[in-house]
């Protein structure tokens, strides 16, 4: 089999009974949700979930836990943190940061919790997304992990296995999501994105996918795509 590079997406889906064989196969050979899989970064609360997921964007784990660790020994509430000057809420962000720009989003994210939602934080995906700063990655990863949905979070590593094995398609990983949705049996949705998120981590890494030791080599449909 060929290598594909890493943005060789595929341009033909599974079918179905593929779909199928490949969740099965990731099933056997990668870890799914465990009973201690908790909200993003590890916080206990969906409004420490949502503050968290939102400091991660463009930020690496260990520097979103640094600054939501900083953060939240400040304050851990809307109304906490509404309550702090934005130089005080920038320092401690600093390092995930573009900390001003996401100090502005965090009040505005605050305002609108207490405001509009009277410092309640949704349990539906569109409630989520509601809130300003919550897009579908976030809201998804929240309905997983803190509320326990079976929902397939897409982050950077479900988007490109996907894609590249054909199990579904998308230009952005909001459209991967609602393509992966559409596609993935039932019985898939509570662990598939373990299964593909350390799947993208261990096998179908970006710069360099082992595809002559890969488990669904004889599924995949990137090969298609680079020829
Ligand atoms: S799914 Fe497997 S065969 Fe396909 S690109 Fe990834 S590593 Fe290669």
């Amino acid at each position: 089999m060929s290598q594909p590079n890493k943005l060789a997406f595929a341009k033909k889906l599974l079918a179905p009974r593929e779909i199928e064989e490949l969740y099965r196969t990731l099933s056997e050979v990668m870890p799914g949700r465990t009973p201690t899989a908790k909200g993003p970064k590890k916080q206990p609360d969906p409004f420490r979930s949502c503050v968290s997921c939102m400091l991660s964007a463009q930020s690496r784990d260990a520097n979103t836990a640094a600054a939501s660790k900083a953060l939240f020994a400040l304050a851990d509430t809307p109304q906490g943190i509404l309550a702090l000057d934005d130089n005080t809420i920038a320092t401690a962000i600093k390092p995930c940061g573009l900390y001003n720009m996401k100090t502005r989003n965090l009040k505005k994210m605050c305002t609108f919790v207490v405001d509009e939602l009277q410092g309640e934080i949704p349990t539906t995906r569109e409630g989520l997304m509601s809130i300003p700063g919550i897009g579908r990655k976030c809201a998804d990863i929240v309905m997983s992990f803190t509320f326990g949905e079976d929902v397939i979070a897409v982050d950077t590593h479900v988007h490109r296995v996907s894609n590249r094995t054909g199990l579904a398609r998308g230009k952005t990983e909001a459209q991967t999501a609602t393509s992966l949705e559409e596609r993935s049996p039932t019985w898939a949705l509570r662990d598939g994105h373990f299964w593909l998120l350390q799947f993208g981590k261990k096998v179908c890494t970006s710069r360099a996918p082992k595809c002559p030791d890969c488990p669904v080599n004889h599924l995949c449909k990137a090969t298609a795509a680079t020829g």
